[in-house]
């Protein structure tokens, strides 16, 4: 039998909820982890776990990540995360999201929901029919009109975006982006937008996506390379930048990787703790993720707090010093990058 408080992430999460409702198919799973700094916030992932226990592990390790992520980046906010278990693709209906809404409701606003994987704003609304405990939804206007809806993969991208520019400063001595190769696995919400910050800022981009018309299609609109996915690993890059899915770092990819720096917005990069000492041992710079890819949350706490986009902006922009601050600290500790993260983040914990 399952046991969840003896399962290895379960790490002194706070409540985990299970909720069950058979008469619109919700099989839903709430962790809290942390609520020290306050509500702990994380976004709602639907996706088709092979069974209950995957399901499980999914969502302990992401809630455990969130308040990493809200702590280094001193938000007043804890972490959370939740998973929905089903296909984003045809188990989706106004009846599974208005009762997620009524379960999420009972938890008294201990957890506030975002988007995340197989969710979307839409989604959200629905969720938010049934509770106030909700984020990432709302309309802001810029300073130039526009009008940007709660979609935090715009402010993932740019966070992501200062992240490199840090650790390209840090590890290259650059303080320009211009010639500088990376390679991004990934062409969705956070990938795409990634390639056009740095094209923007000449950077020279390789992408690669499993549905390989999204990688073309970026590629097209921003004169990158597409590469295999497969491949990418191999790219002779300064950068390499996961922008797809969790535990891309492992034994098998590490010993190919030929970029000088690791820094991309996928959440639990590194498959185990070992990973990162590999990653050191073959001179690779890794940028912690839940330093680097905290840019929607930061921005959904300036939402929060009744501030504009443009100020939200700034905020995400401080992940340049972030990430300065643990390599700098990491250089002097002699420590790998991702201890120093967990023991600055730790430590605002326990503060
Ligand atoms: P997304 O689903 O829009 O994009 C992911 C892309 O990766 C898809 O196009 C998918 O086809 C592709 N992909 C999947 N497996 C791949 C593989 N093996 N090789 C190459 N490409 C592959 O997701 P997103 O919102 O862009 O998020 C990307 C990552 O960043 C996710 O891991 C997510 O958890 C993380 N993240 C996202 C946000 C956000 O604000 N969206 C915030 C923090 C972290």
């Amino acid at each position: 039998m399952m046991s969840v408080f003896d399962h290895i992430e379960f790490d002194r999460h706070e409540e985990v909820v299970f909720f069950h409702r058979p008469e619109c198919g919700l099989k839903a799973i709430v962790a809290i982890h942390n609520t020290h700094r306050g509500p702990a916030l994380g976004g709602v992932r639907m996706y088709p776990y092979r069974s209950d226990a995957d399901a499980l592990q999914d969502v302990l390790r992401l809630s455990k990540g969130m308040t990493y992520k809200s702590a280094i980046s001193a938000l007043p906010l804890g972490g959370g995360k939740s998973v929905i278990i089903g296909d984003p693709r045809s188990d989706k209906s106004a009846e599974l999201f208005e009762a997620f809404g009524a379960c999420l409701d009972t938890l008294a606003g201990r957890y506030i929901a975002a988007e995340d994987s197989g969710t979307t704003v839409q989604d959200l609304e629905i969720i938010a029919s049934k509770t106030a405990h909700i984020s990432g939804v709302g309309e802001r206007e810029t300073e130039d009109g526009a009008i940007v809806d709660g979609d935090p993969s715009p402010a993932t991208a740019y966070g992501v975006f200062m992240g490199i520019q840090a650790a390209v400063k840090h590890r290259l001595q650059c303080e320009s982006l211009s010639g500088i190769k990376v390679a991004v696995q990934g062409a969705g919400a956070v990938g795409s937008r990634l390639v056009q910050h740095l094209t923007q800022a000449g950077a020279e981009i390789t992408v690669a996506d499993i549905y390989s018309e999204r990688a073309v299609a970026v590629a097209e609109q921003f004169n990158a390379k597409v590469v295999d996915c497969e491949q990418v690993y191999d790219e002779v890059t300064d950068v390499f930048s996961p922008c797809a899915l969790g535990a891309v770092l492992n034994e098998k990819s590490i010993p190919r990787i030929k970029a000088k720096i690791v820094a991309g917005a996928a959440n639990n990069q590194l498959a185990s703790m070992a990973d990162m000492d590999m990653l050191a041992q073959h001179g690779v710079l890794y940028v912690p993720d839940f330093a680097i890819n905290a840019g929607g949350v930061i921005d959904i706490a300036s939402f929060r707090a009744g501030l504009t986009y443009e100020q939200g902006m700034q905020q995400v922009a401080g992940i340049y010093q972030t990430v300065t601050r643990i390599l700098e600290c990491a250089d002097r500790e002699g420590a790998t990058t991702l201890a120093v993260a967990q023991q600055l983040a730790e430590a605002d914990l326990r503060s």
